[in-house]
Protein backbone atom coordinates (compact mmCIF):
# COMPACT_ATOMS: atom_id res chain seq x y z
CA UNK A 1 0.00 0.00 0.00
CA UNK A 2 1.80 3.25 -1.16
CA UNK A 3 0.48 6.50 0.01
CA UNK A 4 0.99 10.44 -1.18
CA UNK A 5 1.62 13.40 1.60
CA UNK A 6 0.59 15.78 -0.31
CA UNK A 7 1.11 18.56 2.58
CA UNK A 8 4.12 18.55 5.05
CA UNK A 9 5.48 20.91 6.46
CA UNK A 10 9.05 19.34 6.46
CA UNK A 11 10.76 23.15 6.64
CA UNK A 12 9.54 23.30 10.21
CA UNK A 13 12.14 23.89 13.12
CA UNK A 14 10.62 20.73 15.16
CA UNK A 15 11.69 18.18 12.42
CA UNK A 16 15.26 19.55 12.45
CA UNK A 17 16.95 17.60 15.05
CA UNK A 18 15.52 13.96 13.93
CA UNK A 19 14.10 14.18 9.54
CA UNK A 20 15.95 10.94 8.94
CA UNK A 21 14.19 8.91 11.44
CA UNK A 22 10.93 11.13 10.14
CA UNK A 23 11.40 9.85 6.39
CA UNK A 24 12.54 6.36 7.37
CA UNK A 25 9.16 5.89 9.60
CA UNK A 26 7.07 7.39 6.45
CA UNK A 27 8.27 4.94 4.22
CA UNK A 28 7.87 2.26 6.85
CA UNK A 29 4.29 3.43 6.89
CA UNK A 30 4.37 3.09 3.03
CA UNK A 31 3.68 6.89 2.51
CA UNK A 32 6.08 7.07 -0.41
CA UNK A 33 5.44 10.37 -1.97
CA UNK A 34 5.46 13.67 0.07
CA UNK A 35 5.17 17.17 -0.93
CA UNK A 36 6.92 19.75 1.43
CA UNK A 37 4.62 23.02 1.67
CA UNK A 38 6.66 26.16 0.74
CA UNK A 39 4.98 28.76 2.87
CA UNK A 40 7.20 31.99 2.12
CA UNK A 41 10.25 32.70 -0.35
CA UNK A 42 12.67 31.64 2.07
CA UNK A 43 10.88 28.84 2.87
CA UNK A 44 10.29 27.64 -0.38
CA UNK A 45 13.98 27.80 -1.15
CA UNK A 46 14.54 25.60 1.95
CA UNK A 47 11.54 22.89 0.68
CA UNK A 48 13.09 22.71 -2.44
CA UNK A 49 16.25 22.12 -1.34
CA UNK A 50 15.32 19.68 1.57
CA UNK A 51 13.22 17.76 -2.06
CA UNK A 52 16.62 17.55 -3.75
CA UNK A 53 18.64 16.41 -1.03
CA UNK A 54 16.04 13.66 0.13
CA UNK A 55 13.56 12.43 -2.87
CA UNK A 56 10.78 14.52 -1.99
CA UNK A 57 9.04 17.01 -3.65
CA UNK A 58 7.97 20.66 -2.96
CA UNK A 59 5.38 23.71 -3.74
CA UNK A 60 6.65 26.85 -4.02
CA UNK A 61 4.28 30.28 -2.47
CA UNK A 62 3.41 32.46 -0.35
CA UNK A 63 1.14 31.53 2.94
CA UNK A 64 -1.74 34.36 3.45
CA UNK A 65 -0.11 35.21 6.84
CA UNK A 66 3.03 36.24 5.18
CA UNK A 67 1.29 38.12 2.73
CA UNK A 68 1.78 41.47 4.46
CA UNK A 69 5.83 40.81 4.03
CA UNK A 70 5.42 40.52 0.01
CA UNK A 71 6.91 43.13 -2.35
CA UNK A 72 7.57 43.26 -6.31
CA UNK A 73 10.32 40.93 -5.48
CA UNK A 74 8.01 37.93 -4.35
CA UNK A 75 7.16 36.64 -7.77
CA UNK A 76 10.36 36.93 -9.12
CA UNK A 77 12.02 35.06 -6.67
CA UNK A 78 8.61 32.63 -6.61
CA UNK A 79 9.35 31.94 -10.58
CA UNK A 80 13.07 31.15 -9.78
CA UNK A 81 12.14 28.43 -7.44
CA UNK A 82 9.35 26.99 -9.40
CA UNK A 83 11.61 26.52 -12.40
CA UNK A 84 13.31 23.56 -10.24
CA UNK A 85 12.50 20.25 -11.04
CA UNK A 86 11.32 19.64 -7.87
CA UNK A 87 8.53 21.59 -7.06
CA UNK A 88 5.85 20.72 -8.44
CA UNK A 89 3.01 22.86 -7.71
CA UNK A 90 2.60 26.88 -6.60
CA UNK A 91 1.52 27.43 -3.07
CA UNK A 92 0.56 27.49 -0.21
CA UNK A 93 -1.30 30.73 -1.43
CA UNK A 94 -4.89 31.70 -0.58
CA UNK A 95 -7.09 33.54 2.22
CA UNK A 96 -6.98 32.86 5.76
CA UNK A 97 -9.60 35.59 7.00
CA UNK A 98 -9.13 33.37 10.40
CA UNK A 99 -5.75 34.14 11.85
CA UNK A 100 -6.02 37.58 10.31
CA UNK A 101 -2.15 37.60 10.68
CA UNK A 102 -2.33 40.16 7.31
CA UNK A 103 -4.74 42.58 6.00
CA UNK A 104 -7.25 41.08 3.63
CA UNK A 105 -6.42 43.80 0.78
CA UNK A 106 -2.89 42.16 1.23
CA UNK A 107 -3.85 38.79 0.92
CA UNK A 108 -6.52 39.37 -2.06
CA UNK A 109 -3.31 41.13 -3.79
CA UNK A 110 -0.91 38.42 -3.51
CA UNK A 111 -3.19 35.59 -3.40
CA UNK A 112 -4.14 36.79 -7.06
CA UNK A 113 -0.22 37.44 -8.05
CA UNK A 114 0.23 33.48 -7.56
CA UNK A 115 -2.41 32.30 -9.39
CA UNK A 116 -1.51 34.18 -11.87
CA UNK A 117 2.04 33.06 -11.74
CA UNK A 118 0.55 29.51 -11.76
CA UNK A 119 -1.40 30.15 -15.25
CA UNK A 120 1.80 31.28 -16.20
CA UNK A 121 3.90 27.94 -15.70
CA UNK A 122 1.57 25.85 -16.25
CA UNK A 123 1.72 24.56 -12.53
CA UNK A 124 -1.18 23.20 -10.66
CA UNK A 125 -1.73 25.24 -7.53
CA UNK A 126 -1.90 24.37 -3.54
CA UNK A 127 -4.05 26.16 -2.20
CA UNK A 128 -5.21 27.62 1.52
CA UNK A 129 -8.56 28.72 2.29
CA UNK A 130 -9.89 29.33 5.69
CA UNK A 131 -13.34 31.33 6.62
CA UNK A 132 -12.54 33.29 3.70
CA UNK A 133 -15.56 31.50 1.76
CA UNK A 134 -17.44 32.89 -0.54
CA UNK A 135 -14.95 35.41 -1.66
CA UNK A 136 -11.85 32.84 -2.03
CA UNK A 137 -14.43 30.90 -4.42
CA UNK A 138 -15.47 34.13 -6.37
CA UNK A 139 -11.39 35.00 -6.53
CA UNK A 140 -11.21 31.58 -8.12
CA UNK A 141 -14.08 31.62 -10.51
CA UNK A 142 -13.22 35.20 -11.74
CA UNK A 143 -9.74 33.92 -12.73
CA UNK A 144 -10.60 30.88 -14.53
CA UNK A 145 -8.02 29.12 -12.27
CA UNK A 146 -6.66 25.67 -13.41
CA UNK A 147 -5.77 22.48 -11.86
CA UNK A 148 -5.56 23.04 -7.93
CA UNK A 149 -6.22 21.55 -4.62
CA UNK A 150 -8.25 23.14 -1.51
CA UNK A 151 -5.57 21.38 0.94
CA UNK A 152 -7.01 20.88 4.36
CA UNK A 153 -10.83 21.45 3.93
CA UNK A 154 -12.62 21.53 7.15
CA UNK A 155 -14.89 23.84 6.01
CA UNK A 156 -19.26 23.27 5.30
CA UNK A 157 -21.22 21.70 2.58
CA UNK A 158 -22.17 25.05 0.35
CA UNK A 159 -19.08 25.48 0.71
CA UNK A 160 -17.49 22.28 -0.61
CA UNK A 161 -19.76 21.82 -3.61
CA UNK A 162 -18.54 25.42 -4.49
CA UNK A 163 -15.23 23.94 -4.82
CA UNK A 164 -16.02 20.81 -6.47
CA UNK A 165 -18.39 22.78 -8.84
CA UNK A 166 -15.06 25.10 -9.78
CA UNK A 167 -12.82 21.65 -10.49
CA UNK A 168 -10.85 22.02 -7.40
CA UNK A 169 -9.66 18.40 -5.80
CA UNK A 170 -10.00 18.71 -1.90
CA UNK A 171 -7.57 17.71 0.59
CA UNK A 172 -8.45 15.73 3.85
CA UNK A 173 -5.90 15.98 6.87
CA UNK A 174 -6.19 14.50 9.98
CA UNK A 175 -9.21 17.24 10.80
CA UNK A 176 -11.34 14.22 10.24
CA UNK A 177 -10.14 12.71 13.23
CA UNK A 178 -11.37 15.49 15.50
CA UNK A 179 -14.58 14.32 16.67
CA UNK A 180 -15.74 17.81 17.88
CA UNK A 181 -14.67 19.77 15.25
CA UNK A 182 -14.20 17.46 12.50
CA UNK A 183 -17.49 15.30 13.00
CA UNK A 184 -19.10 17.08 9.49
CA UNK A 185 -16.44 15.80 7.44
CA UNK A 186 -17.15 12.54 8.15
CA UNK A 187 -20.40 12.69 6.54
CA UNK A 188 -19.16 15.52 3.97
CA UNK A 189 -16.66 13.32 2.58
CA UNK A 190 -19.12 11.17 1.13
CA UNK A 191 -19.76 13.49 -1.44
CA UNK A 192 -15.99 13.99 -2.60
CA UNK A 193 -15.79 11.93 -6.50
CA UNK A 194 -13.02 9.54 -5.80
CA UNK A 195 -11.46 10.82 -8.17
CA UNK A 196 -10.60 14.45 -6.94
CA UNK A 197 -9.64 13.10 -3.29
CA UNK A 198 -6.14 13.91 -1.88
CA UNK A 199 -4.65 13.15 1.70
CA UNK A 200 -2.10 14.78 3.84
CA UNK A 201 -0.57 15.07 7.15
CA UNK A 202 -0.17 18.68 7.19
CA UNK A 203 2.75 18.04 9.54
CA UNK A 204 3.97 19.35 12.11
CA UNK A 205 -0.04 20.37 12.80
CA UNK A 206 -3.22 18.33 12.99
CA UNK A 207 -1.87 15.53 14.52
CA UNK A 208 -5.18 12.77 14.27
CA UNK A 209 -6.98 13.47 17.84
CA UNK A 210 -7.81 9.64 18.17
CA UNK A 211 -4.26 8.62 17.65
CA UNK A 212 -2.92 6.52 20.73
CA UNK A 213 -0.57 7.11 21.75
CA UNK A 214 -0.41 10.53 20.90
CA UNK A 215 2.89 11.47 19.94
CA UNK A 216 6.06 13.06 21.53
CA UNK A 217 5.01 17.32 22.11
CA UNK A 218 1.83 15.98 20.13
CA UNK A 219 4.15 16.28 16.44
CA UNK A 220 2.49 15.09 13.67
CA UNK A 221 4.83 13.25 10.94
CA UNK A 222 3.99 12.04 7.57
CA UNK A 223 4.21 8.30 8.98
CA UNK A 224 0.41 9.13 10.20
CA UNK A 225 -1.02 9.45 6.86
CA UNK A 226 -2.33 5.75 7.03
CA UNK A 227 -4.39 6.67 10.24
CA UNK A 228 -6.07 9.22 8.17
CA UNK A 229 -6.37 6.95 5.08
CA UNK A 230 -8.55 4.30 6.90
CA UNK A 231 -10.76 7.52 9.14
CA UNK A 232 -11.35 8.59 5.46
CA UNK A 233 -12.26 4.77 4.18
CA UNK A 234 -14.63 4.32 7.03
CA UNK A 235 -16.13 7.84 6.61
CA UNK A 236 -16.92 6.58 2.74
CA UNK A 237 -17.20 3.13 3.37
CA UNK A 238 -14.45 2.11 0.73
CA UNK A 239 -11.86 -0.45 1.47
CA UNK A 240 -8.22 1.22 2.87
CA UNK A 241 -6.36 -0.48 0.33
CA UNK A 242 -8.58 0.90 -2.80
CA UNK A 243 -8.28 4.41 -1.40
CA UNK A 244 -4.87 4.74 -0.85
CA UNK A 245 -4.23 3.30 -4.55
CA UNK A 246 -7.06 6.37 -5.77
CA UNK A 247 -5.79 9.14 -3.64
CA UNK A 248 -2.14 7.96 -4.89
CA UNK A 249 -3.27 8.00 -8.44
CA UNK A 250 -4.89 11.15 -7.94
CA UNK A 251 -1.86 12.72 -6.54
CA UNK A 252 0.45 11.73 -8.88
CA UNK A 253 -1.54 13.05 -11.94
CA UNK A 254 -2.72 16.01 -10.03
CA UNK A 255 1.33 17.24 -9.43
CA UNK A 256 2.10 15.64 -12.97
CA UNK A 257 5.13 13.00 -10.86
CA UNK A 258 6.02 9.46 -11.98
ZN1 LIG B 1 -2.85 25.77 4.98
Amino acid sequence: MLLADIGANLTHASFREDLDDVLSRARHAGVGTIVVTGTSVEDSRHAADLAAARGLYATAGVHPHHARDCDQRTVPALREIASHPKVVAIGECGLDYNRNYSPHSDQEKWFVAQLELAAELGKPLFLHSRDAHPRFAEILRNLRVGKAVAHCFTGEGEELRAYLDLGLYIGITGWICDERRGAHLMQLVREIPQDRLLLETDSPYLTPRDLRPQPKARRNEPAHLPHILRAVARARGEAPEALAEATTRNAKAFFGIA
